[in-house]
């Protein structure tokens, strides 16, 4: 499982051009750098004739043949992860550091704590690389001047945490946290538990959703949250739509313009100087294919099946405009995922973020502190508990300093450690 993913050989994914499955497939092993084949098809007939391929008539598509031709008739995320050997237990009975979330501070995290020597695992729920994985290129991490693709980064930082020893369960979320006898134990969504004396939570956010009338309905079917890096090369002759004004979906909208007919940012604001470095804005305001929509607004989604009409609205003049699109991919920023922490003494802030070191002598905050010890900076209210990245309240949201969180929480667990463990 350990190899360099990169060179397996190819993986190839079978399935219908507007299957909500195969693109749930295709990102997933996307963000996951597994090389892959896409192969639409219309149904199962058209891929026992026109590709030999030996499979049930009554066979459920999208299907996946793995390295050596294993076929997975329909899988769920879980069952190609499995398949492709990434799925184990927990192999400790106590780890000195569980770290959850594996996008770029978790990564961090798991590489310095496993290269210091404390027992390390690292639980992520859906593809390395979290949010950064989903990034076509960034291009203001240190050390990169070309840019890197986020997937690629995340997959350097998978191998050389691994390298150093870092335990990763793939495809498993952290549901329940207690706090006994100053552990942590954590149950786990397949049913094991996490033992560990401290815990480094670098889960990040959750996209935000446009909140629309049927958007459920047209989820991975036209609405796709995130840049979509994976699709890219499949938006040849469309019309693309970008929602949101920031960094990631600045990157998204170039990434498109490069394949896809014509992009349309839709922003609610009148600029995009606030919201987007000026490097992105620059090259977006230079390229031929890509125009921005101001004050604008998506205000309904229709679509018989898959999602293949949008009506924006302009917000100062009143006027709305119907477009014909099957791509809309939605990027303004998102919500916390601190579920797990709802029913612990950690303390977060209103919109869930969890709140570290002195913040929490702070109002708001400071009503709700209950204890006598004295946080360190990335430390919540519950002691040998950090936080780091984006989950952070007031964090900074940028890859290098959610990677240089996750390190410096690392030299709070080795303190937190020696004082209370020694
Ligand atoms: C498209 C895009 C482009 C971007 N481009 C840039 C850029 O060019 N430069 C830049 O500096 N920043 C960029 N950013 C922002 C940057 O990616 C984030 O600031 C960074 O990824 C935050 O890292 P993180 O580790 O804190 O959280 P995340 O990246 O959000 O990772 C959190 C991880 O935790 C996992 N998780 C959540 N809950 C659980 C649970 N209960 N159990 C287990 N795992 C869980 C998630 O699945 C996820 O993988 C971009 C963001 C996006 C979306």
């Amino acid at each position: 499982m350990e190899a360099n993913r990169a060179i397996l050989e190819k993986v190839k994914v079978y399935g219908k051009q507007e299957s909500r499955d195969a693109y749930v497939i295709r990102d997933f092993l996307n963000r996951s750098v597994v090389t892959f084949e896409w192969v639409p098809v219309s149904d199962v007939d058209t891929l026992r004739s026109n590709f030999s391929l030996n499979v049930p008539a009554d066979c459920n598509l999208p299907i996946v043949e793995l390295p050596g031709g294993k076929l997975l008739f329909d899988p769920t995320i879980e069952d190609i992860a499995f398949n492709l050997g990434w799925i184990s237990k927990p192999k400790q009975k106590e780890y000195d550091v569980s770290i959850f979330g594996a996008g770029p501070a978790g990564l961090s995290a798991a590489v310095y704590a496993a290269s210091e020597g404390l027992r390390t695992v690292l639980v992520e729920r859906e593809a390395i690389g979290g949010q950064a994985g989903t990034s076509s290129r960034i291009e203001n991490y240190l050390g990169f001047p070309g840019g890197i693709a986020g997937a690629d980064l995340a997959e350097r930082a998978r191998q050389q945490a691994v390298k150093f020893g870092a335990e990763i369960l793939h495809i498993r979320k952290g549901i329940k946290a207690q706090f006994i006898d100053g552990k942590l134990h954590v149950d786990l969504t397949d049913g094991s538990k996490i033992i560990a004396k401290t815990n480094i939570s670098a889960t990040g956010v959750q996209y935000n959703r446009l909140e629309l009338p049927h958007e459920d309905k047209f989820i991975d079917l036209g609405i796709y949250y995130g840049a979509g890096s994976s699709e890219a090369v499949l938006c040849a002759n469309e019309h693309v739509f970008v929602v949101g004004g920031g960094n990631s979906a600045g990157q998204a909208a170039l990434n498109f313009s490069g394949y896809a007919k014509k992009v349309t940012m839709v922003i609610r604001g009148k600029d995009l100087a606030a919201t987007l470095s000026d490097y992105l804005l620059k090259r977006i305001l230079k390229t031929n294919n890509i125009e921005v929509l101001y004050n604008a607004t998506i205000t309904a989604l229709s679509g018989e099946t898959i999602l293949n009409e949008i009506t924006v609205t302009d917000t100062v003049k009143q006027t709305a405009t119907n477009y014909s699109t099957r791509l809309v991919f939605v990027c303004i920023g998102g919500t916390p995922n601190t579920d797990w922490a709802k029913d612990t003494a950690i303390v977060r802030d209103d919109a869930g973020y969890l709140v570290t070191g002195t913040d929490l002598y702070k109002p708001p905050f400071l009503s709700r502190w209950k204890s006598a010890f004295t946080p360190a900076f990335l430390e919540t209210s519950v002691p040998g508990c950090f936080a780091a990245g984006d989950v952070r309240h007031n964090s900074v949201k940028r890859v290098a300093s959610a990677v240089g969180e996750g390190a410096m929480a690392v030299t709070f667990v080795h303190r937190y450690l020696t004082e209370k463990h020694a």
